[in-house]
């Protein structure tokens, strides 16, 4: 008796080993199949009317359902109730089919072998009527990896298919199928499945499971999977067996290595607020808790890049992201420019490829986060340094803010040598120095929430005419109202490129000359050498698109004057040399030491006028 308990117990273990999730809860029905709607109800048409194709190609990403689909579609063609859309799952060919011991449904995966064997063996069979169903069914997976000789075989089976035969052809890249076959398959495309429907799914799985899973953690699986059911399915599988039935947000992040949204959010809070030091806490806080930074600057890169589609097309549809997520990004979108934006984007996909090598991801990060933080911060902090000059007159006229002011222009630059020195910088608040320039106090970034608008490069533009009283004034001189010496030259190289999308020639023109200013008066400065070129930009076709090109990069009409080096050259504003962008032209660095070596004539350009 005994005996007879144990051998039950040892065939039901072996009769029942772990069953993956994915398999456990492959769709059985069409009507399962999560977020394939337009592939099911034309198959589903096809099966009523009689009207099934002999050759059918599934493209689309991987787990998306194009092998459970065939299975379902070789169901409802084999079922003993059929042929019906809805197979019963419960007669011996749809039991045998979901067990994948139909000798009538042939799974061949083209990937394994490249499949010369299968198919030779297929040849030879597929006239042979079937044993069991009415239909044969083949499905063969990645059918792009078939060798020459294979794909031929399958497209000669293709040109006479027998009557019982039905051929499904899945493959993740259908670009790579010969035409020959293409042009003989009824063609479904296979969609990722969106973020909610792969949601919807796993809390059914989680519900039938009796697993306890909390929204984060089923909102951070489903976009981990990037609209793959069958990874966000198996990734549930990992989950159970690192942290049983309870399931937090917590332990997805850990278990994956995935950073939550809410981390992402608060981090880009921080960088479009222009905090530096409180983003570093934030990093030396992920290092404590052992985060994976390179994992961190992916997540932030995608953050970047929703932010980005929302800021530049508004098509949150595509996004396919839960209402809460959107209205952050909606707030941070509003509260960036359009240039500090594609900088921003810029610097983390550079430091996301150079982390992978990195010995100091932290360092990585942190410059990183700082250097995004100026390209954004430091036009919008000279914004408000500008404004604040203009309405506190009287305290623009104080020495301390003098010191201010200037900082405003190079105190990114201070700021990310104060992090190389000390890792963390010190706190805000401290006058007078770098960090004051670009680390708002509690008023000012409550300032800069009333006013996102703040950021646009071109505000400071746009109130220029406002401003035009402080003239008079010595501090109108180290901080002009529209065109700060800092600023043309920031826009300098963004200008050039304008003006060579335009005109190659023009571009070439004024590469023999530097951005200068005057009041409001962007000057291009030649070299006295350049006089042609002067004279060249000087033509009304020329200057047009020079005119145009400035308007774009500063989002304000510009007035611009040409003039050759030695024309008053006491009147211009030159810009500290470390602001100074690279250009297709030589650097002022290797100007200078061109004169200092070999007595080069540009000496009168760099004069330094302190
Ligand atoms: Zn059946």
């Amino acid at each position: 008796m005994h005996d007879l308990l144990l051998r039950s117990c040892i065939i039901k273990l072996m009769d029942s080993p772990y069953i993956s999730l994915y398999r456990k809860y492959r769709p059985q029905t069409f009507a399962e199949l999560a977020g394939e709607e337009h592939v099911t109800k034309t198959l589903v048409n096809a099966i009523k009317q009689g009207r099934v194709s002999h050759a059918y190609l599934f493209a689309g990403p991987r787990g998306t359902g194009k092998t459970s689909t065939a299975k379902i579609l070789a169901k409802a063609m084999n079922c003993e109730k059929g042929p019906t859309p809805e197979p019963d799952n419960t007669c011996p060919s749809c039991l045998e089919i979901s067990a994948g011991s139909a000798v009538d449904v042939l799974e061949i995966d083209a990937a394994s072998n490249r499949g010369i064997d299968e198919i030779r063996e297929l040849r030879d069979k597929v006239h042979f009527a079937p044993t069991r169903g009415r239909y044969k069914v083949y499905i063969i997976d990645e059918v792009h990896m078939l060798t020459t000789e294979a794909f031929n075989a399958l497209l000669k089976m293709l040109e006479e298919p027998p009557a019982h035969a039905i051929f499904v052809l899945a493959t993740t890249e259908p670009h790579k199928v010969l035409p020959t076959i293409l042009s003989r398959c009824q063609r479904f495309d296979f969609r990722r499945i969106g973020t909610s429907d792969i949601i919807r799914r796993l809390e059914h799985i989680a519900e039938s499971e009796g697993i306890e899973i909390d929204q984060g953690a089923l909102v951070l699986i489903a976009s981990h999977s990037q609209g793959s059911l069958r990874d966000a399915i198996s990734d549930i599988d990992q989950l159970m067996a690192y942290c049983g039935k309870t399931i937090t947000m917590d332990d997805v992040a850990g278990a994956l290595g995935l950073v939550p949204y809410e981390q992402l959010a608060d981090f880009a809070d921080l960088i479009v607020e222009c905090r530096p030091a409180d983003a570093l806490r934030m990093i030396a806080g992920l290092v404590d808790s052992g985060q994976d930074l390179r994992e961190f600057v992916g997540g932030l890169l995608g953050h970047f890049r929703n932010l980005f589609v929302i800021k530049s097309t508004g098509a949150e549809d595509i996004l396919d992201l839960p209402e809460e997520h959107l209205s952050r990004l909606r707030n941070q979108a509003d509260a960036i420019s359009v240039p500090a934006l594609d900088h921003a984007l810029a610097l983390l996909s550079e430091a996301h490829n150079e982390m992978r090598f990195s010995s100091n991801p932290r360092l990585a990060l942190e410059v990183v986060t700082v250097k995004v933080v100026r390209s954004g911060g430091a036009e919008a902090v000279e914004e408000r340094h500008q404004r604040k000059s203009r309405k506190e007159e009287a305290a623009a006229k104080m020495p301390a803010e003098r010191v201010k002011a200037k900082a405003a222009g190079a105190g990114g630059k201070e700021t990310e040598a104060k992090v190389a020195e000390a890792g963390v910088p010190q706190g805000t608040g401290t006058a007078g120095n770098g960090e004051e320039a670009v680390v708002k106090t509690p008023a000012e970034r409550a300032d800069a929430e009333t006013r996102p608008a703040e950021m646009a490069p071109a505000a400071g533009a746009r109130e220029k005419a406002g401003g035009k009283g402080a003239d008079s004034e010595q501090e109108a001189a180290e901080v002009p109202e529209g065109l700060s010496p800092a600023k043309a030259h920031r826009a300098w190289k963004p200008m050039l490129q304008a003006v060579k999308k335009r005109r190659v020639p023009t571009y070439s023109l004024l590469l023999e000359c530097e951005p200068r200013t005057r009041d409001d008066v962007l000057v291009l400065r030649f070299n006295k050498r350049a006089a042609f070129h002067k004279g060249e930009v000087e033509k009304a076709a020329n200057m047009r698109i020079v005119e145009e090109a400035a308007e774009e990069v500063f989002g304000t009409k510009v007035r611009i004057e040409c003039e050759l080096a030695d024309e008053d050259p006491a009147k211009l504003e030159e810009a500290p040399p470390e602001l100074l962008p690279e250009t297709d032209m030589p650097s002022h660095h290797i100007k200078k030491v061109m004169h200092e070596k070999f007595g080069a004539t540009m000496v009168e350009e760099i004069t330094n006028e302190e």
